[in-house]
């Protein structure tokens, strides 16, 4: 594990090389999620539900899905 830079409500957009800060409550930087399929972004809402998710299984399948969706975009090597 790497340490990252964090502020209070914000994490490192979990996109390899990628530094954008974003909000807790959404899971990486807007260019990146843009390259997440319309399905997988579905599936991370549906498991959000508003914040209700969060800490779920469910929800971490997702988001690690939709990672691993923009690392296969990208063609970087997955560290998920
Ligand atoms: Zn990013």
């Amino acid at each position: 594990m790497t340490a990252r830079p964090r502020r209070p409500g914000q994490h490192v957009c979990p996109i390899g090389p990628c530094t954008t800060q974003v909000a807790d409550r959404l899971l990486m930087c807007g260019p990146h999620w843009a390259k997440v399929p319309v399905p997988v972004q579905r599936d991370v809402y549906a498991a959000y539900r508003g914040g209700a998710g969060l800490g779920s299984d469910e929800l971490l399948a997702a988001q690690v899905a939709a990672i691993r969706s923009v690392y296969r975009a990208l063609g970087l090597a997955e560290e998920v």
